[in-house]
């Protein structure tokens, strides 16, 4: 039986982990793969991380589990199956074991979402992905696209123009989302070209991506783009489907948790990516982890 189970080791997860055991309590996390590190790991460079400018995120995901280590923190890799949440017991089943703690920690965060365009499963692992950093070395001197405004495109195609001889940057309106200091890093590099306001309709090959079939939006005017790669960065779904129907959300699937990470579930927190809310990056998921911890702290106090 332990104080706090921690579902997930992304950033959200670490943190609370280190917070837990500063606090003394007796605290166990799951995490699907050894070292997942979450979406950091996928992050070429991380440069709004306070105190490590530039850093890249598999080393600043390789600092955050070093110091949980430090810390003592149990680590297990299993796969949880089943969670009951309701009771003052909380028991998540694994695919290796049963774990009961009071309390217990949703950090799970999000995965890619999908175009759900012609050519897009047909061709993933054949010129389609979804992380530019680990697939990336593959398309060294070809030509590529980008699909989406936000961060991660702009990180991506940034990334993708130091090894392909061509960016375009696919997005369906002429406005990024992206920060600011990445958009004029975009538009520095002579290699990326914007495709402004428009969708991927098919994703089209032989064996693997040979091109993609684009549509303007305004116009209507479709036109064929020879790539032989496409990196779809188009935001993230929460990964939250264990829990639906326990817990409430939004119409999305993040779950609805206040600053102090409670949701609605008495003794169930959510921190990190999987909460609602409006900003999700590095250092709000550590401050999420935080801030569940204190949380339990304090009702451990309470009750005693
Ligand atoms: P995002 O900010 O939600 O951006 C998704 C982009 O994809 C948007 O530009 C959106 O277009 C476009 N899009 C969505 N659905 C689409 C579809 N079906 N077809 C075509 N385009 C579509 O997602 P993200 O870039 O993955 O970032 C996720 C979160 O992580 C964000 O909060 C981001 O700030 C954060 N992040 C932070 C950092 C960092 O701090 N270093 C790095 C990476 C990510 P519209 O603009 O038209 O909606």
């Amino acid at each position: 039986m332990y104080d706090v189970i921690i579902i997930g080791s992304g950033p959200a997860g670490l943190s609370a982990a280190i917070y837990a055991k500063r606090a003394a309590l007796n605290v166990v996390v799951l995490e699907e793969a050894p070292f997942s590190g979450g979406q950091m790991l996928n992050t070429y460079e991380v440069d709004n991380y306070p105190g490590f400018s530039g850093i890249s995120g598999m080393e600043l995901a390789t600092k955050m589990r070093t110091h949980a280590d430090k810390l003592g923190v149990e680590f297990v890799t299993a796969k949880v199956t089943e969670a009951e949440l309701t009771g003052s017991v909380k028991k998540v089943r694994t695919d290796r074991e049963v774990y009961e703690a009071g309390h217990v920690i949703i950090a799970t965060g999000a995965r890619h979402a999908s175009l759900g365009v012609k050519g897009e499963e047909l061709f993933t692992g054949k010129g389609v992905s979804y992380c530019a950093t680990c697939d990336g070395a593959f398309f060294k001197n070809k030509d590529v696209a980008v699909v989406g405004g936000g961060d991660v495109a702009a990180e991506d195609a940034l990334y993708l123009a130091r090894i392909c001889k061509k960016v375009f940057l696919i997005h369906r309106r002429d406005k990024l989302r992206a920060a600011g200091l990445l958009q004029q890093k975009l538009m520095e590099q002579k290699n990326i070209e914007f495709c402004w306001n428009n969708v991927v309709d098919e994703i089209v090959g032989e064996t693997a991506v040979e091109s993609l079939r684009l549509c303007h939006v305004i116009s209507g005017e479709k036109i064929t783009l020879p790539v032989q790669g496409v990196f779809i960065a188009i935001g993230n779904r929460p990964q939250t489907e264990l829990f639906t129907g326990q817990i409430n959300a939004d119409r999305t699937g993040y779950l609805i948790a206040g600053e102090d990470g409670k949701t609605s579930v008495d003794g169930v927190y959510a921190a990190g990516d999987v909460r609602a809310g409006h900003l999700r990056q590095i250092v709000t998921a550590a401050a999420d982890g935080a801030n569940c911890i204190n949380s339990i702290v304090e009702q451990i106090s309470r009750m005693q």
